[in-house]
C-alpha cells in the first residue's frame, strides 16, 4: 500500500469503507506482530526454568531422549499435537488455528562432548558414554539449550494469543544437528508426510558475535557446504631404527597435509572462499615403531557448488599423488563421509521479516550480517524446496564484546568450554523475534505469502 505519510493509517485522509477496512486491517496485522513485553514476561519464568535444567542435564546426538521428553511434555501441555520419535528423538508439536499459511519452528535437542568450563552455578557435570564407548564431558557449547527454551516460551506466547495469527504451526524438535544427521532423519521419517506440508521453515541461532538484546539477518547465502573426509594412508610397517625396510605413512601423512594447504592458497581463484582444515592425525602406538597407516580427518567449507567440486577433486588428486610418490603398497582411502549444503534465506523472505523483526526490536538492534562459515543441516529442510530464514541472535554482553572488540579479540565462540553468552537479555530477545516472525508469516493467505518470496535457490547450485 502506498502511503506516502509513512504512517500505517493516513489521518487526514477519508478513506472509502474498503479502503478503510483495508487500513484497519493492516493497522491490527502491524500491531499484533511484536508481542508485549507483558507477554513475554508471562512466560519467560517457565522458559528460564527449561533453560536451566536443560542446561545442567546435556544429552550427546541421537541421545537426546530426556531432552525430548522434557520439551515434548512442556509443549502437549501447551495444547500442542505432539508426536516424539521422530527420526530417533525428534519432536514435532502441531498447533492449527485455522486456515492460513503453515509455519515450522525448529530448535535442535542436542549438546558437545565438551568440558564446561563457564564456572557458571549451574555448569554442567555431566559424563557419559560417546558411540565409541568413550568416557566424555556434555556440555550445551552450542547454545541449543537457549533455542529450545525460546521455542517453549514462544510456543506458550503463540497459544495464548490465537486471534493474533491464523494458519498451522509446527514446531520441531531436532536431535544429531551437531553430527549432521537429525534433519535428514527426520525427513526420511515422514516430516513432510506425517504432518502438514510447511510454507516456510524458520530457525534462530544464539551466538557471541552480536550483543544480547540483537539478532542479525544475512539475506542469500547464511553459511557454508561443509564435508567431512576420513583419510586412510596406507604404507608399511617396520622398525623405528629401519626406515629403508618400510614405507613410512606418517611421512605421507605430512606431506600430504602441506600439500593440501596448497588448495586454498594456490588452486581455489583468490576471491573464493575456501576452508581446508585437517582436524586430527591418527597413527602410531610407539617411537620406535613405523606404523603401516595413517588417518587423516579433514573439514572442508565452501559455498559455491563448482569451488567445492575443485576443492574435493584437489583432496584426492594430492592425497593419491603423495602416496604414489613415495610408492605406497596401495592407493589412499578416502571418505566422505558427511557433508551438508549451505543455508540459503530466500533473500525476499529476509527482507520482509527484516521489518518486522525491526518493530518488535528496534531498528539498530537488527544487524544485517556477513554470511559465516559454519555449517547445519537446517538446509537438508530448504532443499526440500521450503523457503527458509535462519537468522542469528546475539548472545554477547554488550560490554564484553566491545571490550574484545577493541582489543581485537573475540569472546568465546559457540562449541568453546567457555561459551556462556548472556542468558536474560538474550533468551528474551529470541522469544521476541520469534513470535514477530512467526505472527508476520501466519497472516493472510498461504498464496499470498508465497508471493512474496522470491523463491530463487542458491546460486552455483
Ligand atoms: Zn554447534
Ligand atoms: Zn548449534
Amino acid at each position: 500500500m502506498n502511503n506516502n505519510s509513512g504512517q500505517c493509517c493516513p489521518p487526514t485522509r477519508r478513506p472509502g469503507c474498503l479502503q478503510f477496512l483495508f487500513f484497519v486491517c493492516l493497522c491490527t496485522a502491524a500491531a499484533a506482530q511484536a508481542p508485549t513485553a507483558k507477554e513475554v514476561d508471562a512466560v519467560y519464568p517457565d522458559a528460564h526454568t527449561l533453560y536451566l535444567e536443560i542446561h545442567q542435564n546435556p544429552e550427546l546426538s541421537t541421545h537426546e531422549t530426556q531432552t525430548a521428553a522434557k520439551l515434548a511434555g512442556k509443549l502437549r501441555g501447551l495444547g500442542y499435537e505432539v508426536t516424539e520419535h521422530v527420526g530417533g528423538t525428534g519432536v514435532v508439536a502441531v498447533l492449527k488455528n485455522g486456515a492460513g499459511p503453515t509455519i515450522l519452528l525448529r530448535t535442535e535437542l542436542d549438546a558437545l562432548p565438551v568440558e564446561e568450563k563457564t564456572g557458571l552455578p549451574y555448569a554442567s557435570k555431566v559424563h557419559t558414554k560417546d558411540d565409541a564407548g568413550r568416557d566424555v564431558p556434555v556440555m550445551h557449547a552450542c547454545g541449543h539449550d537457549r533455542h529450545m527454551a525460546a521455542i517453549v516460551g514462544t510456543a506458550a506466547i503463540m497459544a495464548h494469543s490465537k486471534d493474533s495469527w491464523h494458519g498451522t504451526l509446527i514446531l520441531i524438535g531436532q536431535p544429531a544437528e551437531e553430527t549432521i544427521g537429525g534433519a535428514k532423519s527426520m525427513l526420511d521419517d515422514g516430516l513432510l508426510k506425517r504432518f502438514p506440508q510447511p510454507d516456510v521453515a524458520v530457525a534462530m541461532h544464539v551466538g557471541n558475535n552480536l550483543s544480547a538484546g540483537q539478532v542479525g539477518i544475512v539475506p542469500g547465502i547464511y553459511n557454508t557446504n561443509a564435508d567431512s573426509i576420513r583419510i586412510t594412508i596406507y604404507g608399511k610397517g617396520g622398525h623405528g631404527s629401519a626406515p629403508h625396510t618400510a614405507i613410512d605413512p606418517i611421512v605421507i601423512a605430512a606431506r600430504t597435509i602441506l600439500a593440501l594447504q596448497t588448495i586454498t592458497s594456490r588452486e581455489v581463484k583468490p576471491r573464493e572462499m575456501a576452508v581446508v582444515t585437517v582436524g586430527y592425525i591418527r597413527a602410531g602406538t610407539k617411537n620406535n615403531i613405523i606404523p603401516d597407516e595413517a588417518e587423516l580427518g579433514l573439514t572442508v567449507r565452501t559455498n559455491k557448488a563448482d569451488v567445492r567440486k575443485q576443492v574435493l577433486a584437489a583432496i584426492t588428486r594430492i592425497t593419491n599423488a603423495e602416496a604414489e610418490a613415495a610408492g605406497a603398497p596401495k592407493p589412499p582411502l578416502i571418505d566422505r563421509y558427511e557433508g551438508t549444503d549451505l543455508v540459503y534465506n530466500d533473500p525476499a523472505l529476509a527482507e520482509r521479516l527484516k521489518a518486522a523483526l525491526q518493530s518488535a526490536l528496534g531498528k539498530d538492534n537488527v544487524i544485517m550480517d556477513e554470511p559465516i562459515t559454519a555449517s547445519e543441516d537446517f538446509s537438508y529442510f530448504v532443499e526440500q524446496g521450503i523457503p527458509g530464514f535462519y537468522f542469528s541472535l546475539g548472545g554477547a554482553d554488550p560490554k564484553k564484546l566491545a571490550e574484545a572488540k577493541a582489543a581485537g579479540t573475540n569472546l568465546p565462540s559457540n562449541h568453546s568450554p567457555l561459551f556462556a553468552p548472556d542468558v536474560d537479555p538474550a533468551l528474551h530477545t529470541g522469544i521476541t523475534a520469534e513470535v514477530a516472525v512467526l505472527r508476520n508469516l501466519l497472516h493472510g493467505s498461504a498464496k499470498d505469502l508465497h508471493q512474496s518470496i522470491s523463491g530463487s535457490a542458491a546460486p552455483g547450485k
